[in-house]
């Protein structure tokens, strides 16, 4: 379980492992190895040691992987920060893991130089880095490294409040990745484009480290461009990606994608955030496998599969358990709910992670009997197929009656007129709460509240029809590409 890299590099030494896909540099597994032994080399020579936190501040890179790997050689511990945060938000996540070096990219330095740098660690730049990596420094031997220890934090992406450091085992990793290959039928002739990014499940665990587990290829691309995006799959062959369903929507969007058959990809995965089901359509009806994955940082992030027939029938369902892991939806007992009733997702399995950094009453909070709380509700049909329903603390109680918003948003969404909608619920004296609608409409359409209200009101209950609409320009998104739920919240109560 541990450095499963390393052994993965003696057995195709030769087949590419990364590509930059903005340079189109390519490292086989035999080089990214090298680099990962003298990143390892290096960071010793600096103190680093077993337990130790090593921060990297980086757009998507290749040396997320090298320091990774070098880490899981060290025994230390990889912490990859959001370069979206302010100054003062990743001053907060480097006073909460003190690392004992922090890498930093030099398009970086301008962050790094205000509130974040006091910071007494050594910071690497660009340069030196380099110089690292053609040195010829390899580790010594270090202490051993047992697969429960932690192998990386990641932070959350703070959505429901301040970020919390997500420990994560190389058992966890290890896990993730084998169930990841194991359901979703991953080889090593898959080639994945990443562009989530890599401070983030989604980027780095979702299906870069299952790929690389099985010995694919993986190219890491610095920002999302649709154009770009479709013009590298078509360059690279890429098999199967994951994006946001935010990023999806300008994929259909540009001219491109209509020209284009995509012929090498198998499998275009959603994941991170509710997908409209307009997105879905506009595959499908390229003839294209789309599916919706539900994730989480504390679970792998991996937990379901769905066969691309069945998700063309169970429309907006995430599928079934994957191999390895378990699922059940309860009550606010505890208890397993029926088909069709919404619970809690409870998730058990090896891809869980071990703890949150430093705060052991909210890890014992996030579990009972090993089975981790998601804090996200959803529902289960006759045939044991899941939908997700939304955030817990998102469910709008209204005069008495429960609304799923993502029940209402899907609706909306699908309004030939809107291009994205979200529905929130909004403090009311009368009903507690009401249902409100922030809606974005496509240019040059006229679609008013009142026309908009009818359309609900053929599909849904009235007491789900929202009754408040806003009309803006744009959703306001987190640093991940996530509607900004909080942010709507507060700007409309
Ligand atoms: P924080 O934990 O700080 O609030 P976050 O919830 O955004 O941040 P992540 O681990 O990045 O942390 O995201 C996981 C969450 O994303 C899930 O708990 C769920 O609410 C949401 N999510 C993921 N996939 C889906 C999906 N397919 N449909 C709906 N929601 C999803």
């Amino acid at each position: 379980m541990v450095n499963w890299f390393e052994k993965r590099c003696l057995l195709a030494p030769d087949h590419i492992a990364i590509i930059d896909g903005d340079t189109g540099e390519r490292w086989s597994y035999r080089e990214a190895e090298i680099r990962a032994c003298r990143v390892a080399g290096y960071l010793q020579s600096h103190g680093v040691a077993k337990g130790d936190r090593v921060a990297l501040l980086s757009r998507n890179d290749v040396c997320y992987f090298d320091l990774l790997f070098a880490c899981g050689k060290l025994g230390a511990i990889f912490v990859p920060l959001n370069w979206r945060l302010s100054a003062n938000e990743l001053r907060y996540i480097l006073d909460d893991c003190t690392p004992k070096a922090v890498v930093i990219h030099d398009d970086m330095q301008t962050l790094w130089d205000g509130e974040a740098s006091p910071y007494k660690v050594i910071s690497i730049s660009d340069a030196e880095y380099e110089a690292a990596l053609q040195s010829d420094i390899s580790p010594a031997v270090t202490e051993q490294v047992h697969s429960s220890d932690p192998f990386a934090i990641i932070y959350t992406g703070g959505t429901t409040g301040k970020p919390k450091g997500v420990v994560l085992s190389h058992a966890s990793i290890f896990w993730n990745s084998v169930n990841t290959v194991l359901s979703w039928n991953l080889t090593s002739n898959d080639i994945t484009p990443t562009y989530m990014p890599m401070f983030h499940t989604g980027g780095l665990n979702a299906l870069s480290l299952p790929v690389l587990q099985i010995g694919g290829t993986v190219i890491v691309s610095k920002a999302f461009d649709a154009d770009k995006t479709i013009e590298l799959i078509n360059r690279e062959h890429c098999t199967i990606i994951l994006l946001v369903p935010t990023m999806y929507h300008m994929l259909i969007k540009s001219p491109l994608f209509a020209a284009t058959d995509f012929p090498a990809m198998h499998t275009f995965l959603s994941g991170g955030a509710p997908c409209p089901h307009t997105v879905y359509q506009a595959f499908v009806a390229k003839g294209l496998n789309f599916k919706e994955g539900y994730g989480l940082t504390e679970a792998g992030p991996n937990n379901f599969y769905i066969h691309p027939e069945m998700a063309a029938i169970k429309i907006g369902s995430v599928g079934k358990p994957m191999i390895l892991n378990d699922i059940k939806i309860t009550d606010s007992e505890g208890e397993e709910t029926k088909p069709g009733e919404v619970g809690e997702i409870m998730l058990r399995g090896g891809h869980l992670f071990e703890s949150y950094w430093r705060l052991p009453e909210a890890t014992a909070q996030a579990f009972t009997d090993g089975w981790l709380h998601t804090g996200d509700l959803g529902r289960k049909d006759e045939d044991g197929y899941f939908y997700i329903m939304g955030r817990k603390k998102d469910m709008i109680i209204t005069g008495g009656e429960n609304v799923y918003p993502l029940e209402v948003e899907h609706l909306i969404r699908q309004h030939p007129s809107v291009k994205e909608a979200v529905v929130v619920g909004l403090p009311d004296d009368k009903w507690g709460e009401v249902v409100a609608a922030v809606v974005v409409t496509l240019e040059g359409s006229e679609l008013d509240e009142e026309q908009l209200r009818e359309y609900c009101a053929c599909s849904i209950g009235k007491y789900k029809v929202p009754k408040k609409f806003f009309y803006v320009d744009e959703l306001p998104k987190t640093p991940v590409g996530k509607i900004d739920i909080n942010r709507i919240v507060q700007s409309y109560s």
